[in-house]
């Protein structure tokens, strides 16, 4: 028999009652609210917020993700994964999946870890090493094999088997996935699956929600880890080349492209952009 116990805030446990219309109120017990009986499962909801699902039924009534806003034991262990890069025309594409247990979770909180897209990188810089010890799975891409691979696959596509990728690894690194995973949504999930058809190892029940960073701490983990990992890469790189490459894909962009062809090369452009990108022909056909 299944059996699942999950701490629920007051509104949810409202919430799951009046989806229990057609069960069966039973006598309720000490230090509960109430316990229901359905076809196959016994639902006992206590005055500390523990909520038990006996029976069969457990994962069908038991609620699976619960956003970050609400942390609850229920959602943990999650997995989570995030890319960043794409957007910006020079530096590498990095994803990352990360894994967070509720003790984690608690502490990520604490940290104000959140979408890297509303933190600082002074922030990301600061914070990001202490999620370092989490089980995680870092991707990076360097614009060389980007610019090889685009020759076959496009940016969502790459995007796609690179998610997987990092989920097989961690499941290698970690013993196993929870089940709870789940991908910060840039695709809909059928074409996820659509462009990992010919990958040996496929990780699938996955869970695809957009605006996951802000939602679930796995998530946001993941977000903040992948940005720490471009950002140390392109510190690197403005290192390497002792160039001053901007971020994004504006028109700051386009000037470094010339700048840094004059001083460099065509060829070494390959080396550390994202060549298909429109700025590439915009600066270079002036
Ligand atoms: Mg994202």
């Amino acid at each position: 028999m299944s059996v699942k116990t999950i701490t629920m805030t007051a509104q949810q446990i409202d919430a799951l009652e009046k989806r229990l219309t057609q069960a069966q109120k039973r006598k309720t017990p000490p230090y509960a609210r109430f316990q229901y009986q359905t076809s196959d499962c016994v639902i006992t909801a206590y005055l500390s917020g523990k909520v038990v699902f006996q029976g069969e039924g457990a994962d069908f009534y038991a609620p699976s993700h619960t956003p970050a806003t609400s942390i609850t034991m229920s959602s943990f262990p999650q997995a989570g994964s995030d890319e960043v890069g794409t957007g910006d025309y020079f530096g590498p594409v990095v994803v990352c999946a990360c894994l967070v247990t509720f003790e984690d979770a608690k502490i990520l909180k604490e940290l104000q870890v959140t979408d890297s897209k509303a933190m600082k990188d002074d922030m990301i810089r600061k914070i990001a090493p202490r999620l370092l010890k989490l089980p995680h799975s870092l991707l990076i891409l360097n614009n060389e094999d980007y610019n090889r691979v685009h020759q076959q696959d496009h940016m969502v596509a790459i995007k796609c088997k690179m998610h997987n990728h990092a989920y097989v690894h961690l499941r290698r690194k970690a013993n196993g996935l929870p089940a709870s995973i789940i991908i910060d949504q840039f695709v809909q999930e059928k074409s996820y699956y659509r462009y990992l058809q010919d990958q040996p190892e496929i990780i699938r029940g996955i869970h695809f929600e957009t605006k996951a960073e802000s939602k679930y701490p796995a998530v946001a983990a993941a977000s903040v880890l992948a940005r720490y990992a471009f950002l140390t890469t392109f510190d690197t790189m403005c290192k390497q080349y002792d160039f001053p490459f901007p971020k994004g894909a504006g028109k700051q962009v386009d000037e470094a492209i010339l700048s840094f062809v004059k001083r460099y090369g065509e060829e070494a452009l390959a080396k550390v952009a994202k060549l298909h990108f429109a700025n590439t022909k915009k600066a270079l056909s002036k």
